[in-house]
């Protein structure tokens, strides 16, 4: 048997078409049934239902021998899995944002502390060191977005896809970070012992990338 980690939402959504084309059906859709394990058209293969974030952690422990995650959230999880493909799935960018009434270049020229709100600490963590600017962050689990409206801070790092929820909070993004999108992860040593089984889905997956672009 082999098992996939997907994340409800854009994660399945998007990745289904690549499993379409790979000829395999999901047989339940996760947003009408409860259950947190779904067959596929494939005998032997299951798909189980987990947090985005919780994706890496399952397939590094092999809870699953391979999963569908972000690229934000594998760098902020770390190393230990393999990483064979860009599933080029739900695409943003991770970048900066201010209020818009903030001046980010001021503060980065003047050399000033900049508090900063976010999830990806870890990214946070590096870009600014990059650049040489001083900021103290703050780690949050969700709504970024609110961190600069209510003066916890001065600036956020998060994701952006069209730009409109940052619009809808009055802030600008003032600095990409990277590109992101999905990739596909497989645990190194189900990768050994199920190696021709596994060779053969990605080399499915890779196919049904290769048609989409
Ligand atoms: P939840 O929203 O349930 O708290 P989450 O934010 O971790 O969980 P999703 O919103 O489904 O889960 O995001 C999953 C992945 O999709 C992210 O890790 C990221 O790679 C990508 N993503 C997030 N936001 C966007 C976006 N606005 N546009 C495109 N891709 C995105
Ligand atoms: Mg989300």
């Amino acid at each position: 048997m082999i098992t996939l980690a997907l994340s409800k939402g854009r994660i399945f959504d998007d990745s289904l078409p690549l499993l379409r084309a790979a000829g395999i059906e999901v047989l339940e859709d996760p947003e009408k049934s409860r259950k947190l394990i779904i067959g596929t058209s494939r005998p032997d293969l299951r798909v189980v239902l987990v947090r985005a974030t919780d994706v890496p952690t399952y397939v590094e422990h092999g809870g699953a021998d391979l999963g569908v995650a972000g690229l934000d959230v594998l760098l902020e999880h770390g190393d230990g899995l393999y990483r064979p493909l860009d599933l080029k799935i739900a695409r943003c960018r991770m970048s900066v944002a201010v209020r818009a009434d903030f001046d980010y270049a001021a503060a980065v020229r003047q050399g000033s502390r900049i508090r900063v709100a976010t999830k990806y600490t870890h990214q946070a963590r590096q870009h600014f060191a990059s650049k040489g600017v001083h900021v103290d962050l703050i780690k949050l689990y969700g709504s970024m977005e609110l961190a600069p409206l209510t003066g916890l801070a001065d600036a956020i790092v998060d994701l952006v896809s069209t730009g409109s929820t940052l619009k809808a909070n009055h802030l600008v993004e003032v600095e990409k970070i990277m590109d992101i999108s999905s990739r596909l992860v497989v645990n190194p040593a189900a990768l050994k012992i199920k190696r021709v089984a596994l060779r053969a889905l990605i080399d499915a997956f890779e196919a049904a990338v290769g048609q989409g672009s």
